[in-house]
């Protein structure tokens, strides 16, 4: 969107009721047979330019809008819809500096008689109210992998959607590795690469980001460790003595598995020769890590 888009935008996109469903919510029954989830999603941004030339490109397509909404609804599986609403929130502010999400849940597992429960956020990019997170901000080492469609476009529009982001800059992007499937499934190599970013978010908003852009680029949920169009892993949040170490499922950091897998180190050995990497045994440095797993095929190719 434009800069012109500031928060005090006097113009609205509402996009209402838009029913989908999902697999959210505490229990058990919840995530294994879903229910449906009613998203309400109001835009504040300008849509004079549109209403001048008549031009859909110079406003935000509702239609793609739905439909990124409804991916995002679709495809995670949060404990909390104030989870769901936030990420739903963060994607919409790379259309828009305004953002307001309601996530109701009309068949919560609720022994009364009730109509509806529903949880509001509203959002606005830090740049646009003034909010200075710079004291806040931290380095963060994530992996992009793809091997569905045109894997090499989805890395490049992953990353310039993270670059679009404005709390978050990337500052190093590895070459591009081919790499061997991991984990057993038998499906076509994969294409990964390695970004050190520079965030004023915190951890799990940074992951909530790159799940949304995920969804963004047309991830659907396959078989575990089988095919997709992107995964963003988390591999490191902040460095030195200020990594964060995080063991729920939903966010588990230092990646658990980045230790034993060359297409992650190798990229990352690329950006950074000299780190060590938190396994379960210590500190290792990368370079030792890497010699270890040299079975593992990757293959440097940009
Ligand atoms: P793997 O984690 O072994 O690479 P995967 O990438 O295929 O497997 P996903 O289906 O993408 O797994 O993610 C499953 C869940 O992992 C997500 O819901 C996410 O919340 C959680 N998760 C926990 N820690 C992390 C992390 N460091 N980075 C990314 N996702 C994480
Ligand atoms: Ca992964
Ligand atoms: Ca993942």
């Amino acid at each position: 969107m434009s800069e012109s888009a500031a928060a005090t935008a006097p113009d609205r996109i509402e996009l209402r009721g838009l029913r989908v469903h999902g697999n959210h919510g505490v229990f058990e029954f919840e995530k294994r047979e879903g229910q449906d989830f009613v998203i309400d999603v109001t835009l504040h941004t300008s849509v004079a330019r549109a209403a001048a030339t008549d031009d859909l490109t110079e406003t935000i397509h509702y239609g793609e809008l739905a439909e990124d909404v409804a991916g995002i609804v679709e495809n995670t599986t949060f404990d909390l819809i104030e989870t769901l609403a936030e990420t739903i929130a963060d994607h919409c502010l790379n259309l828009c500096d305004h953002v307001e999400v309601v996530v109701h849940k009309p068949s919560a597992p609720i022994r009364r008689t009730f109509n509806d429960v529903s949880v509001s956020v509203e959002r606005r990019r830090a740049a646009a109210n003034g909010t200075d997170r710079s004291a806040g901000r931290s380095e963060a080492h994530l992996n992009l992998g793809a091997n569905l469609g045109d894997a090499r476009d989805t890395l490049d529009q992953a990353v310039e959607a993270l670059e679009r982001h404005p709390e978050i800059s990337v500052e190093k992007r590895s070459s591009l590795y081919r790499t061997a499937p991991w984990g057993g499934v038998d499906q076509n190599d994969f294409l990964n690469l390695g970004l050190i970013v520079n965030t004023t978010l915190n951890a799990a908003e940074l992951l909530a980001v790159a799940q949304g852009i995920e969804v963004a680029c047309g991830r659907t949920r396959e078989l575990r460790w089988g095919p997709r169009t992107l995964d963003i892993d988390l591999i490191r949040f902040g460095a030195g003595d200020d990594e964060l170490v995080s063991d729920t499922d939903r966010l588990t950091l230092p990646h658990p598995r980045a230790h034993e897998r060359a297409f992650v180190l190798a990229p990352w050995a690329e950006l950074d020769a000299g780190v060590t990497v938190l396994t379960p045994q210590g500190r290792r440095p990368i370079g030792e890590l890497l010699d270890d797993l040299d079975d593992q095929e990757v293959t440097r190719i940009t």
